[in-house]
């Protein structure tokens, strides 16, 4: 039987970034993909910075970037399509080092991301193979599959379910999910441009029109994606026909100028798993949580999911931490997860505000609706969070080294760092012990370094910082001296094996 270090079920953009991750870690990767082939249709739409820097882990960031564009602002629209309220989106290179936002097509990022995996002759994609049980043993995973040639067992030491909203992993797992009550349908639409047309392809809208609120985000090189709410008592069946969608969308495109790619009633739910992970097997991405995509950011959840789960198994892998590391992906991600889905789920909120004033209803937004500054991560981290730095990812500078300019992700890798501005460390024995273990890079990095100063309101604060491998920051000190301190406390909260 063939066995591996870690089985993925899921070859979605969530286990497909994950299976990259790993197989470039080095260790040895199944992906269990009941279809074959990428989506063929889009569903998200929408990436950010962060997850740019995990992309970029997979050597495909700027095909993604290439192939994507930025809006300029948000509005909330009337039913009309004109402007109540709008949100300025910051547009070009963020404090990520990649832009703030950007708007792809699913079925290209798939590609991109299935193409540096498929790159990596440690990662074995078995498409066409549905998981059918699983078999946690304290040595592994024993996964039962089925295939056109009949039925399969492979053996893993770890199992990760990225296997979408109605995940069998968590199912198997009697995993509970939290469940927000937020249920509603609505009709998605994806379209092409055949011709120019002469509507907004910097602008998105959310339409607050009481009598059918809906979305219109334009994409990538003439992609336009519509969302429309199902209203009671509707059929879905006659929704989705294309006559209907067509006039649907008739304050934009029409057949003569646009084709439609496809036209589908989803049902919207904001719920998380109780569990993210037990014994050897654990969930990520919309296995672990759904959310309304009025924020675009339920992939990215997803994203930010893996990129936390990778280097806690690599040390596990690596025997350089103790199985408990386990255990702070879910007290990490967890409360970071539930603050998205609050989010989106306000979003929604404010549409349904707006449609209610529309009506003649009393409604007064409670500021901007559109709030993208994540929160930090509440465990995993030394110091106060409350200093904006810390828990939150480090802001990516082009930095010279050796006179030569590199984007610092790809100067630590998938090492932790110490970025410092002072030449001369004096470590303890045991903070030495620990650097060597994890080989903790130190970047003694000056403002000339960082032309761009996206450091400098970290050095005006610290005078080190440490990074963790997913590029957040553990902590700064602003004294040598506890400097060790902070490395030596690595050891209990990552259960290092020293
Ligand atoms: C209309 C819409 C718009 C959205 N917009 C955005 C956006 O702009 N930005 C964003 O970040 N997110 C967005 N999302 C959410 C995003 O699409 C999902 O969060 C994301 O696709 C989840 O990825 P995943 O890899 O976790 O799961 P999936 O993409 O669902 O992949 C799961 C995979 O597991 C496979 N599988 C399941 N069970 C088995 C089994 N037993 N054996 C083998 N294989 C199995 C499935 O075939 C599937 O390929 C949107 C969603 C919708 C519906």
């Amino acid at each position: 039987m063939e066995q591996f270090d870690i089985a993925i079920c899921g070859y979605g953009p969530v286990g497909s970034t994950f299976a990259g991750l790993m197989g470039k870690l080095g260790h040895k990767v199944l992906v269990i993909e009941r279809n074959i082939g990428p989506s063929p249709t889009a569903r998200a739409i929408n990436t950010d910075g962060e997850q740019l820097r995990t992309f970029d882990r997979l050597g495909i960031a700027e095909k993604v970037v290439e192939n994507s564009t930025e809006v300029h602002c948000v509005h909330f629209g009337d039913a009309n399509l004109n402007p109540i309220q709008t949100i300025e989106q910051p547009v070009g290179v963020s404090a990520m080092g990649w832009p703030n936002q950007v708007l792809f097509y699913q079925p290209e990022l798939e590609e991109f991301i299935r193409s540096s995996v498929e790159s990596e002759n440690n990662i074995l994609i078995k498409e066409g193979t549905e998981l059918l049980s699983i078999d946690d043993t304290a040595e592994g995973v024993y996964l039962k599959c089925k295939n056109s040639d009949g039925d399969l067992t492979f053996f893993s030491k770890y199992l990760i379910g990225c296997d979408g909203a109605s995940s069998f992993v968590r199912r198997e797992l009697n995993i509970d999910l939290e469940d927000f009550e937020y249920n509603q349908e609505w009709l998605v639409c994806d379209a092409h441009l055949t011709k120019e047309v002469n509507i907004p392809k910097k602008e998105a809208m959310q339409v607050c029109d009481p009598k059918r609120p809906g979305t219109y985000v334009p994409g990538r090189r003439g992609h336009l994606r519509f969302e429309f709410k199902k209203m009671p008592g509707e059929d879905t069946n006659e929704l989705e026909k294309d006559e209907n969608v067509w006039k649907l969308l008739k304050p934009w495109i029409n057949e003569n100028n646009a084709k439609l790619e496809r036209a589908q009633v989803y049902a919207f739910h904001a719920c998380i798993a109780e569990t993210w992970r037990k014994g050897n097997v654990l969930i990520a991405g919309d296995a672990a949580h759904q959310m309304p995509p009025f924020m675009g950011a339920g992939m990215g959840t997803g994203i930010r999911d893996i990129t936390n789960i990778s280097w806690k198994l690599d040390l596990l892998l690596k025997n350089k931490a103790k199985e408990e590391i386990l255990d702070t992906y879910q007290k990490e991600r967890h409360s970071h997860a539930k603050w998205t889905i609050a989010q989106t789920v306000t979003i929604g909120q404010v549409i349904e505000g707006f449609c209610a004033a529309a009506e003649g209803k009393e409604y007064e937004p409670k500021g901007p609706s559109y709030d993208v500054n994540f929160p930090h991560i509440p465990h995993g981290i030394y110091g106060d969070p409350a200093d904006m730095i810390t828990g939150v990812p480090i802001p990516q500078p082009i930095i010279s080294l050796n006179n030569k300019k590199e984007m610092l992700d790809r100067v630590i890798s998938s090492n932790f760092a110490i970025l410092t501005n002072e030449s001369n460390l004096d470590l303890s024995e045991r903070a030495k012990t620990i650097v060597e273990l994890l080989d903790i890079k130190t970047l003694t990095i000056d403002s000339n370094d960082d032309s761009e100063q996206r450091l400098k309101t970290i050095f005006e604060k610290y005078i080190a910082v440490l990074v963790r491998p997913d590029k957040y920051t553990y902590g700064g000190v602003n004294d040598i001296s506890s400097l060790s301190n902070m490395i030596e406390s690595l050891e209990s909260e990552f259960s290092l094996n020293l």
